[in-house]
């Protein structure tokens, strides 16, 4: 099986090239996909997939297999801006294929992976694979704004829920088995105004900022930073602040600290409340219950017009390495090229906050290209990465069928 599935990868190896070229030539920033999503309904109906349909939120949905129990292979089709273009050495939207290398924003992060995902799906309709697993191929929308947003949706609203998930953002085709979470927090302070001329009248809700602000220093200082040896250690940081009164020439009466919070394990959305909380009201002296502390809500408007919302919290996940789904991921990759691969963790946070942090769906990655080449300029994917990749989804699909059934 291994080297039927391996030629087949190599045989579509310009194939995938192309498709991921066709996918970076169609600009496609979050909320805005109509056009990639309509281009990737038809390169899946090409590649002979069992069902393709459109989701709510305006992810494409694909399948490939009939089986009772469910996998899905996770792409988000979303990218970000392409920023200051001077940056670039080339049309960030070309796609060009030379030398082994796609060129364009998206390449890496993250159509490769879906480009890799559509290989697999059609090397399962040539090995006319008919196992246990109904094969799922979301390519997810408005990742880059709002990371697991898609999959919220789907598991919560649609009652899509498979029983494991595979991200296919890049890892330079390692495996990994977590990432942080992440949350922000929005810190609001009160005083009391008073003419400027006499500041002593007021109580300046600037002072208090700034107190609060190097309490949230400490508090980042005093993060433990022995809390998991393979995520690392939390951290927080004040990302922006807002201060003002009734006039230039008053005593300030609002403060506002914008906080970015990264959560290792064991720390959740509560937690990292009241340490900010407890922190702030020791600094400044306010009781704990006056300090407005809350999680900011992200609301937007997907293609299909279709609104949606969630709180501005993305839980924690990691799997152990002895978990079932990363034994399959390390045994896949094995049969396929007779090595281990690197098993580790991302740096950054993708959708599996949604299926994994929050709905405890076991989860793993594998994907083309480089985590650095993510919202930088110059953006490349590799075909070598690509064929790897196509070879891995396909592989894995049957390796964790022989796991379940314990063959
Ligand atoms: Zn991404």
């Amino acid at each position: 099986m291994e080297k039927q599935i391996k030629a087949l990868a190599q045989k579509y190896r310009m194939y995938t090239a192309e498709n991921l070229a066709k996918m970076v030539q169609v600009k496609s920033y979050s909320s805005k996909e109509e056009e990639v999503a309509h281009l990737i309904v038809k390169l899946c109906e090409e590649a002979g997939f069992d069902e393709v349909r459109i989701d709510g939120l305006g992810s494409v949905i694909g399948r490939v297999g009939f089986g009772a129990k469910h996998l899905a292979f996770d792409a988000h089709i979303d990218t970000v801006e392409v920023g200051n273009l001077q940056n670039w050495n080339f049309d960030p939207f070309s796609g060009e294929i030379k030398d082994g290398l796609v060129y364009g924003r998206g390449s890496s992060d993250q159509k490769g992976g879906a480009a890799a995902m559509i290989t697999a799906a059609r090397i399962l309709k040539d090995l006319d694979y008919k196992g246990e697993y109904s094969v799922w191929f979301t390519f997810t929308v408005m990742e880059e704004d709002c990371d697991g947003m898609c999959w919220k949706y789907l598991i919560e609203e649609e009652q899509f829920k498979p029983d494991i998930v595979v991200s296919t953002e890049p890892t330079s085709c390692q495996l990994y088995r977590g990432h942080r979470g992440r949350m922000e927090i929005k810190v609001v302070l009160r005083g009391v105004s008073a003419h400027g001329s006499a500041p002593k009248r007021g109580i300046s809700a600037a002072y208090k900022a700034a107190k609060a602000a190097l309490a949230i220093e400490q508090l980042n200082d005093d993060l433990p930073s022995d809390a998991d040896g393979f995520l690392g250690k939390g951290t927080i940081t004040v990302s922006q602040m807002d201060v003002h009164g009734p006039s230039q020439c008053a005593v300030a009466d609002y403060a506002m600290l914008y906080l970015d919070r990264r959560l290792t394990w064991g720390e959740d959305a509560q937690l990292a409340i009241n340490q900010v909380k407890e922190y702030i009201s020791k600094a400044t002296g306010d009781p704990v219950d006056q300090i407005s502390v809350e999680m900011p809500m992200y609301e937007k408007v997907g293609w299909t017009q279709k609104e949606y919302y969630q709180e501005l919290y993305f839980p924690t996940w990691k799997l152990d390495e002895d978990h079932y789904v990363v034994q399959a991921g390390i045994e896949a990759y094995k049969r396929l090229y007779a090595r281990r691969p690197v098993v580790d963790k991302w740096t950054f946070s993708t959708n599996l906050v949604a299926t994994t942090g929050r709905h405890k769906i076991p989860a793993i990655g594998f994907g083309p290209g480089d985590e650095v080449q993510a919202h930088a300029p110059n953006e490349i994917n590799r075909v070598d990465d690509l064929e790897i990749c196509s070879a891995f989804y396909a592989m894995l699909v049957y390796v964790l069928a022989e796991k379940r059934s314990g063959r």
